[in-house]
Order: structure tokens, then C-alpha cells, then sequence
């Protein structure tokens, strides 16, 4: 049953390798070690009163439960991490809740010293999770350089690794769907840049905090949570100068380096804060985009 599924799993890894569009990688080989994952169809578990068993064992798994099932699902994912964790992934049918319409719009910038500022001044802070437990993590990382291959306190120091870095992991996703969350339930549009991410990550110096920060996977949740609540994402060209044009004129600087956070308008003599005007500028820019018809995920253009 499960080989069924994993010949299936694999076509569907080829075809995806196969897809120019997708750009996936070529399907790897089983690992003993790292994530390990079996995924099991309807006639390989069942589900009763809440509890799944799987198909010829007789007691149903001791299942933490994040939040209770809004049906039977139609398949399930067994897996197991890095940190030696167990983990049961659900697949529900169910259509989201699209919520009540509000009035209001907003343009975010993602930033580093906050993970993300909004065109009314809201920012966020950025937790900063790798930093928080960097020093740790190379401590444990020093040791484990020092034990003997294939030894059994080797095994034990990587396994301590690995819960740090699933600690780290978990921590900074916990705080983007709350961020995300938030935004989606007070926003009908939001206005988000286009990110060119890989090529961020090119700047040595920028790579750490930009991956650390999140951006990618803050704007994959707005993206389908917007989608979910009936939401409208927009997102704007990432070759918009959202930080030297001044918001209130429309006046330009010519050089603006990264470290200056303040500056002073010459065209309206204002003083700006360089985040909160750069999201102003995305919120304006986003919704000229949908005012001319661009919609969703094409305005980027
Ligand atoms: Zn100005």
C-alpha cells in the first residue's frame, strides 16, 4: 500500500521535473537519515471518534492534537524531522471562510531591522530568531565537530543540533503566520513588492538577515491567506525606487544608501522615515496597479 503510494509520489516527482514551469530539481534518492515521510490513503488508516489507526495495527496512534479535524481526512502524512520528531499531516477538504469586507488598504515593506512596516506606520520588530540563538548553536556545533564519526555521543550531539534548529525554525514561523494572520483579517488590499530573493541572497553581506528574516515564506502566507479569506494581494514592481521617492511630492534623491534610515526632503522640506514612506509608496503604486486592472500576482510586470 504505502509502495503504491511512494510509485505515485515519484511520478508525480518526474513530472514535476519535467515541467519547464516548476523548475524542480531531479527526484532524489531515499536517505536514511534527515526528514522521513509516509504518506497513507484512505484504505491504508481510518478515522473514528477523532483517532486514526492505521490498517492492520490494532490500537490508534497517540495523536497531540494542534486543532481538531473539520472532517475525515482523505489522506495522511506520517513523518518524522531532523530532531527525530513525529508528525501527522492531515489532507482536509474544506472551503475556506471568506470574510467580511473591510475598507481598508495597505502597503508593506519588508525590511530587516523590522520584519515588516505598513504605509499607516505600523512597524513590527524583527525577532530575529537565528541571531537570538546563534552562540548556542555554534557551541553545539563546536562539539559535535570534536566527536568521533560514527560514535554514539556523535549521534547524541547532532540530535541536539538538529532540536536547535528546529526550535529556531518553529519560532520564526510562529511569528510570520501571526504577522500574516493579522494583516490579512484587518486588510481588503495589501500591497506587497516583488521579491527577488535568490538574487538578495547573491549579496553576501545581506544573506543571513534576509533568510533569517523570512521575507519568502511571509509573502507565500499572505499570498494564500488572502486567497482563503477572499483578499486581494497585489504585488508591486521590486524596480519601484519606493525608498528615495518622497511620498508626499513625488520628489527624488539621487543616492540613498541603506544605513540612512532618516532623510529630508528638498522638494517639501518633510522628514521622512524611510520605511514607513517606501510602504506608502508600495500602497500607492499597488493600488494605481488594480485601479488599472492589473489583478493578484500579474500586476508585478
Ligand atoms: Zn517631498
Amino acid at each position: 500500500m504505502i509502495l503504491q503510494q511512494a510509485l505515485r509520489d515519484q511520478q508525480a516527482a518526474f513530472g514535476n521535473f519535467f515541467n519547464p514551469a516548476l523548475k524542480a530539481r531531479y527526484p532524489r534518492f531515499k536517505r536514511k537519515d534527515g526528514r522521513q515521510s509516509i504518506r497513507l490513503t484512505k484504505a491504508a488508516f481510518s478515522y473514528r471518534d477523532g483517532e486514526i489507526t492505521i490498517a492492520k495495527t490494532k490500537t490508534p496512534l497517540p495523536i497531540r492534537w494542534s486543532r481538531p479535524l473539520p472532517c475525515a481526512p482523505s489522506s495522511i502524512t506520517l513523518s518524522r524531522d531532523r530532531a527525530g520528531r513525529y508528525f501527522i499531516s492531515c489532507l482536509c477538504d474544506v472551503t475556506p471562510e471568506v470574510l467580511p469586507v473591510t475598507p481598508k488598504m495597505t502597503g508593506i515593506d519588508l525590511g530587516l531591522s523590522d520584519l515588516f512596516i505598513t504605509s499607516e506606520g505600523m512597524k513590527s520588530g524583527n525577532p530575529r530568531h537565528l541571531k537570538r540563538y546563534e552562540a548556542k548553536l555554534a557551541y553545539l556545533q563546536r562539539r559535535l565537530a570534536k566527536k568521533q564519526k560514527g560514535s554514539k555521543n556523535r549521534a547524541k550531539a547532532r540530535n541536539k543540533v538538529a532540536r536547535l534548529h528546529a526550535k529556531i525554525a518553529d519560532c520564526r514561523r510562529d511569528a510570520i503566520h501571526k504577522a500574516t494572520r493579522t494583516l490579512v483579517n484587518e486588510n481588503q488590499v495589501l500591497c506587497v513588492e516583488s521579491l527577488n530573493i535568490v538574487g538578495m541572497i547573491k549579496n553576501r553581506s545581506l544573506a543571513k538577515s534576509i533568510s533569517d528574516a523570512g521575507w519568502g515564506e511571509f509573502v507565500r502566507q499572505l499570498e494564500y491567506k488572502a486567497e482563503w479569506a477572499g483578499r486581494q494581494l497585489v504585488t508591486v514592481s521590486q524596480w519601484l525606487p519606493s525608498s528615495k521617492i518622497c511620498h508626499g511630492c513625488g520628489h527624488k534623491v539621487e543616492k540613498l544608501p541603506l544605513s540612512q534610515r532618516h532623510w529630508h526632503c528638498d522638494g517639501c522640506g518633510q522628514a521622512i522615515d524611510r520605511d514607513i514612506n517606501a510602504a506608502r509608496n508600495i500602497r500607492t503604486a499597488g493600488l494605481a496597479g488594480l485601479a488599472c486592472g492589473a489583478t493578484g500576482a500579474g500586476a508585478a510586470a
